[in-house]
């Protein structure tokens, strides 16, 4: 029997919720559980993830040959390069193959599965060339509960169980993740307002005026400079949850956070490639680490382990319910330390603590303004303007008055219209546009260290 697509996806929906609220109660019940009990929670998972991927990916079978049987930290690293090089025999479904699904990408217009039956997701390339990442129904749960996790220690039960009013100022890509799930459980339960973090200020002020939304959901930096509007007087909103996902979340900006809003945001750690990574309890004591759902391994430049303490030069991940793409020790480049000694945290859950998180390789770039001062340039709004282009990585460089924009291998680029868009996306910001020059080049230049940063000063 044929049934129409939106009423599919509107039982789709419904199921999704369900499935959720269901495996929140596991979720919270782990939040009781003893140090031991998680760890051995983990070994299982990791071995059921293991043999899965030896199973039906001839990728981790090369990949992983001789060390089948070895511990995790022997394993070989996942990059990005290898993922996306290898994605038709890394993936475990014989219906996957990723020609298909950047069609599938290419044609995206709002919530439709890939195949009818996947969620697919890219990154935004902070590393070079973008990613893409796809989940089945089951594993598509995990990845909303464990956004919703956050929301749950934060106190708040919003987006599932009660009608809160959100507002989330990020991506409205729907090939990014945040909008994903945004848009996978939009419903009654969550009434929700996206605006895109690429619009100008004043159009998004007007619209969280006339939303009054009850919690608040943005980019770090987004976050910052709503609280400055709001300390000056042209936002009027009482947000009583406020939460900052992606970018370094700043001192400053919590105290500016609260002296606007009254409140303290709470610091949420997720990624496209891995969900929810970590989050903030109510003890505000650093992020707790999801480690039933996620191995976060912290380390060197040369893969070897980092101390509590001390910052790592990158973190390498293994997915546990990563099933149909599955992700072990793969690596980010996010730099972070974890909690050293007996450094606890009030609340008892057994996950270790996050205690600081550093940027990425990336910088804001100034500007002058129209009115002679200069002005800072997030590095969200290029990669707002950025992740539109199909490519193998791309690079904004700043040489004086000029800006250079690399683009490696793309696909059908237009670069008067990639060049238009980056000095619109700059006229919104306030600048004055400088002079912008397209190259396009066949890779990225990396630095001493192998990175590849996305926004360059030179
Ligand atoms: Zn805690």
């Amino acid at each position: 029997m044929a049934t129409s697509p939106r009423l599919a996806g509107s039982a789709r929906t419904v199921a999704l919720v369900l499935a959720v609220l269901g495996y929140r109660r596991q979720l919270r019940r782990r939040d009781h559980w003893s140090r031991p009990r998680l760890m051995a929670h983990q070994d299982r998972a990791l071995a059921h993830l293991r043999r899965h991927a030896y199973a039906k990916s001839p990728f981790y079978r090369d990949f992983h040959a001789d060390l089948t049987d070895a511990p995790l930290e022997r394993l070989p690293v996942l990059t990005k390069q290898h993922l996306m090089t290898n994605f038709d025999r890394l993936v475990t479904r014989p219906d996957v193959q990723l020609a298909d699904v950047e069609n599938y990408l290419a044609a995206l217009l709002g919530n439709e599965l890939f195949h009818n039956r996947y969620y697919v997701s890219a990154t935004a390339g902070t590393t070079g060339r973008r990613g893409i990442l796809l989940w089945n129904f089951a594993e598509w749960v995990q990845v909303v509960s464990s956004y919703n996790r956050a929301f749950d220690w934060a106190g708040s039960t919003a987006g599932l169980t009660h009608r809160v009013k959100t507002a989330v100022v990020s991506s409205t890509n729907p090939s990014h993740q945040s909008a994903r799930v945004g848009a996978s459980i939009h419903s009654r339960w969550v009434p929700t307002l996206r605006i895109d973090s690429g619009d100008d200020v004043p159009s998004i002020i007007d619209r969280l005026n006339g939303w009054q939304p009850a919690m608040l959901i943005g980019y770090a930096s987004m976050l910052r400079l709503l609280a400055e509007e709001q300390l000056a007087g042209r936002l009027a909103i009482e947000p009583q949850f406020l939460f900052s996902a992606s970018e370094v979340l700043t001192d400053a900006t919590r105290r500016l956070a609260a002296e606007a809003w009254g409140r303290r945001p709470f610091n949420v750690y997720a990624a496209t490639e891995t969900s929810g990574i970590a989050a903030e309890c109510g003890g505000h004591s650093g992020m707790h680490l999801f480690e039933d759902l996620v191995v976060t391994e912290v380390v060197d430049d040369e893969n070897r382990p980092v101390p509590p303490g001390e910052y790592g030069a990158k973190v390498l991940v293994t997915v546990l319910f990563s099933r149909t793409l599955p992700l072990i020790r793969y690596e980010m480049s996010d730099s972070l330390q974890l909690a050293a000694g007996s450094h606890d945290c009030s609340c008892g859950r057994p996950y270790a603590l996050i205690s600081g998180i550093q940027g990425r390789q990336q910088e804001a770039l100034t500007f002058a303004a129209a009115d002679g001062q200069s002005r800072t340039v997030q590095p969200l709004v290029f990669h707002h303007v950025m992740d539109s282009v199909t490519s193998a990585g791309w690079q904004v460089k700043q040489h004086g008055d000029r800006l250079e924009v690399l683009v490696a291998q793309p696909h059908n680029l237009d670069q008067s219209a990639l060049a238009a868009a980056v000095r619109s996306a700059l006229a919104a910001q306030g600048v004055q546009p400088p002079l912008i020059e397209v190259r396009e080049v066949d890779a990225i230049p990396r630095t001493a260290l192998g990175k590849a940063p996305l926004i360059i000063r030179e």
